[in-house]
């Protein structure tokens, strides 16, 4: 990391969610910032242009990360805008639930595409092309530990992400890129919401020690830690930002 150049950040799946509030925070920081979606293109370019109508540096691009062509384009994007990349967020993911015994092959693979796919072509990409000095924050989820029935797919998606962050940063110490990965607990995002009545979710907030669900903000915070001058000696750790339920 430079320290009279601007940080660059790029943030996959940041059209919303917790995506977004890292974007928002890492640009209220100071570092231009890549907004990717896959779909959600309105979102994205609104938050872009919002961070510059502040005054920041925002560029919205569609990039599919399970797709082969697609992280590369994000690296390509923001080389050219800004002129490199200095940390890397894989947080585009998804979930779907379902007992194992009823899991469908679509699921299955649409979930290893996107949230190991996605997450192995964005550490290689980083690997290649992060300036020295950089970080590579991905997300895994606290349903790691919690072992909760349904969410074995997600969850075994979201280990070998933990996995992946171990290796690669023994791979990258050498240039002093350091490698982490943060676990949310739920997150009143549309991802946790999605398919759960009122009263589940209520349930579920109720579970937690702090009363409630985690927010975008609340998980964005630790990112900008990770992201930050304030963490160049955590190297290859998980984070769990859960309020405590595990
Ligand atoms: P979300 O609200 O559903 O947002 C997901 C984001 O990922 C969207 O911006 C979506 O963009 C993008 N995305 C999905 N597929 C993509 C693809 N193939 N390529 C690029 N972008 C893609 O989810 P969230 O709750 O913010 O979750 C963010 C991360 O935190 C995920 O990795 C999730 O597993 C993890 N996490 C969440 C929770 C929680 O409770 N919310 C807990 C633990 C971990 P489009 O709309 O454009 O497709």
């Amino acid at each position: 990391m430079t320290d009279e150049k601007q940080r660059v950040a790029i943030v996959t799946g940041a059209s919303r969610g917790i995506g977004a509030a890292i974007v928002e925070r890492l640009a209220s920081d100071g570092m231009a910032v890549i907004v990717n979606y896959a779909h959600s293109r309105e979102p994205a370019e609104r938050l872009a242009a919002e961070i510059e109508r502040a005054g920041g540096k925002a560029l919205a691009v569609e990039a599919n990360v399970a797709s082969t062509d697609g992280v590369p384009l994000l690296f390509d994007a923001a080389e050219r805008t800004f002129g490199g990349v200095d940390i890397l967020v894989n947080n585009a993911g998804i979930m779907e639930f379902a007992p194992l015994a009823d899991v469908s092959d679509e699921a299955l693979e649409r979930q290893i595409a996107i949230n190991l796919g996605g997450v192995v072509r964005g550490m290689r990409e980083g690997a290649r092309r992060l300036s020295d000095g950089g970080r590579i924050i991905s997300f895994s989820s606290s349903v790691v530990g919690l072992y909760q029935p349904s969410y074995g797919i997600y969850a075994a998606t979201k280990a070998a992400t933990e996995a992946l962050t171990h290796i690669l940063a023994k791979e990258l110490g050498q240039r002093a890129i350091t490698v982490n990965a943060v676990a949310p607990g739920p997150v009143e995002t549309e991802l946790f919401t999605k398919g759960k009545s009122n009263e589940q979710i209520a349930v579920i907030s109720r579970m937690n020690p702090l009363g409630r669900l985690g927010r975008p903000r609340d998980i964005a915070d630790v990112v900008a830690f990770l992201a930050g001058p304030d963490s160049g000696w955590v190297n290859g750790q998980v984070i769990r930002a859960n309020g405590g339920v595990i």
